[in-house]
Formats: C-alpha cells, structure tokens, sequence
C-alpha cells in the first residue's frame, strides 16, 4: 500500500452470508415483509446475548427512540432530560409527540450526561430522561436510575453507539426501562439502516408490539392469540423487511469478532497516543474501570479550538479522513426552537470544538493505526 493512499473515516465490513441468507428468507422462507423468521432470530439474538426480556428490531434507531417516546406517553409539554452533545434523533423523537427536550450538560470525563445536573433540571412536568452512552462508554447509570426512580421518570438509554458494550457486565441498552440500538452503516454491527427497541420493563411489552405494527395486534393473531387483528391503539410501521433481518443476522452472528478486532484497533491507538495524553497534548477516551468497550469510537481531545482545526487540516491534507462530532443540539436552529437548555452548557460547547474522531474500522491495518499515530505525533513534536 503507498504511503500516501487514503485511509478513510469509516469502511463498511461485510461478513460474507448477508446475501446467502437474504436467499433463504426469499427462495425458502418466501416471507420478505417484516415479523419473519429472520426477525424472530435477530430478535431472539439480541435477547439472549444482551439479557434483555424483549427486544423488536425496527428499521433504525430513530424509530426505535420513537416507539419510546409513544410508549412513554410523551405528551405536548412533556420535558424530557438528554444530553445536547448527541444525534437529532434523540431529541427529534420526543419533539414529534410536542414533548420539550431539556438539555443538561456533559462531564468533561466521559462526555456523557452530567448526572450531577439532572436533579437541578427537573420540573413538574418531566417525565422521562435519555441518558446517551457516546462512543459506547457507559453513562453513570446507577446514579442516574436511582434519581429516576426517586422522581417516577422513565429511562430510555439512546444505545445507538453501544451494542455489546458492558457496565460491571451489564450490557448497555438493557439498565434502563427501554434501550435504543443502530445498525445503521456507520456503527459496529450493520445492516444498512436498523435499529432495535430492547424492552426491560414488563409493562411496556404488550403495548410495544402494538406500536411496532401499525397500532395493531397482529403480532398477538400471528401467536394465534386473537382470531382476527384489528386496530388497538396509535402506531406506525416501525418493523424491518425480512431482507435486513436476514442481513443483521449475518452481521449479528460474528458481532463478538468484529467487536474485539474494533477494541484491537482501539487499543492500538490508545498505546500509541497515551504519552501525548500524558504530556497533556491531547485527551484520550476515558477507561472507566468496570467496562468493557465495543471500540466504537475513538476520539482526541485537543487542548484549543484552534489546534483542533489545524490538525484536522494536516491529517485531512495526509489522507487521513478525521471529523469532528456534533453541533451541540441547543446551538442548532431546531434545538433553539424546541428545547431549552440547563445553565452554560460549558462543557459541551468546549468539547464539541475540540474532538476529532480518528479513522476506526474493522479491517484496518496495524500500519494504518501507526501512520495516523505518527502524523499525530508529528504534529506536536
Ligand atoms: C446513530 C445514532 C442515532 C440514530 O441511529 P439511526 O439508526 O441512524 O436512526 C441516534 N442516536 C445516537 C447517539 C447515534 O449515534
């Protein structure tokens, strides 16, 4: 490989049976549409390898974190506490039901919701918190389930990024009353668009299936439970095609596998760039003891705004695709317009100007690793 050639942010991995097993759902099975049995295995899957009661695959994350928002009963003026540092989906879901998102902000340790600022946020009218785990590193659950508790609010962990990680062996998307996963191109496990709704909370179970599928019990007359279906209560189509269930699957079986070659990259990195950390170059993500990561991400932490532009100026200008993250919801025009923010949002909006996310794939080289380690070195040497 020249020296020069690109080393991109993200590559798609294909595990090599996405297509036999989309043949049997449509040559053997003759079942494309959603509920089939491909999406019972995936199901199933995820329900034993996560230890979770319930789990329904939908066609992303952002369905999934709707389903909870109709699940919780959001509705219009409901205040729902997230952090802003995070995807749209996690505010938008609620916004669609007229629910107010109420941003909190993120410590500067894990990047993750402030649990320390959720009791100052709370208002008559909160009814539920969405705790994100970024970059698969773990939210201080504990602490923000007992002030849930404490406070009858409903927690539904925005997992998007978290498949397979583990708190004290706890996976991430079940602590919470509802868990949200992607299987979205861009994160671990794929199936081009995909997602998942994992249920803890044996009230929610009946009336989750509903949702799923058009506000009808048809889930229940296909168990031969009703002897017809018919319409029950609010929904929409939130089920995938057999077609991405067949292709999750795939993914699904070897996930352990592309997880710990993730994790290798991961710690490469981290053995490559932990000196400038301790020089006080960079910041490197924090390893919280108790966890294990799903090497989702692996980001730095530069000491200034501007020293963050120009290195992602000389590593772009190397072929080396580095991004940034996100605009900080309450900075952006919808977030202004929806949801109202908790105090300076300091941290976020430091955070948000200073990370750079490095090329993390599976499939990628040890020496790829070095030469982004190195021209990072390069850059502050
Ligand atoms: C990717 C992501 C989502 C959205 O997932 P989709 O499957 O693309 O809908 C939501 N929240 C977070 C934190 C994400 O990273």
């Amino acid at each position: 490989m020249s020296k020069d050639s690109r080393i991109p942010y993200n590559r798609p991995f294909i595990v090599g049976k996405e297509l036999e097993y989309i043949s049997q759902a449509v040559m053997e099975h003759g079942h494309i549409s959603g509920n089939g049995p491909f999406t019972k295995k995936c199901q199933t899957w995820l329900e034993q390898n996560l230890g979770c009661p319930k789990a329904l695959l939908t066609h992303s994350c952002t369905a999934a974190l709707e389903m909870a928002a109709i699940l919780c009963d959001i509705q219009p003026g409901d205040e729902v506490i997230m952090p802003s540092f995070t995807f749209v989906s996690t505010a938008n879901a609620f916004v669609l039901r007229g629910g107010v998102p109420v941003f909190v902000d993120i410590r500067a340790d894990t990047l993750n919701l402030d649990e320390r600022l959720l009791e100052s946020a709370l208002t008559s009218k909160t009814r539920a918190v969405v705790p994100v785990h970024y970059a698969g590193i773990p939210c201080a659950i504990d602490e923000i389930l007992e002030i849930a508790e404490n406070n009858k609010l409903w927690v539904i962990e925005d997992a998007a990024q978290a498949y397979l990680s583990r708190y004290k062996g706890r996976s991430l998307g079940t602590l919470g009353h509802l868990g949200c996963l992607s299987f979205h191109e861009t994160k671990n496990i794929i199936s081009g668009e995909g997602g998942a709704l994992l249920i803890n909370d044996e009230r929610l179970m009946e009336r989750a299936e509903i949702i799923w599928e058009k506000g009808t019990d048809r889930s229940q007359f296909l168990r031969g439970e009703v002897d017809k279906y018919s319409w029950q209560d609010i929904g929409s189509s939130y089920l995938p095609s057999e077609l991405v269930s067949a292709f999750l699957y795939a993914q699904l079986e070897k996930a352990a596998f592309i997880i710990s070659k993730r994790s290798k990259v991961f710690f490469n990195y981290y053995e490559g760039l932990k000196d400038l950390q301790d020089k006080g170059c960079i910041r490197l993500p924090c390893l919280q003891e108790g966890t294990d990561g799903n090497g989702h991400i692996f980001f730095i932490v530069a000491s200034k705004a501007e020293e963050c532009r120009r290195l992602m100026q000389q590593l772009n200008d190397q072929n080396i695709n580095v991004i940034p993250h996100y605009v900080p919801l309450h900075s952006s025009k919808a977030g202004i317009k929806y949801g109202r923010k908790l105090g300076n949002m300091n941290v976020t909006n430091d955070i948000s100007q200073r990370l750079i996310r490095l090329p993390l794939f599976y499939g990628m080289e040890d020496n790829e690793v070095e030469r982004v380690t190195q021209a990072i070195r390069k850059f502050f040497s």
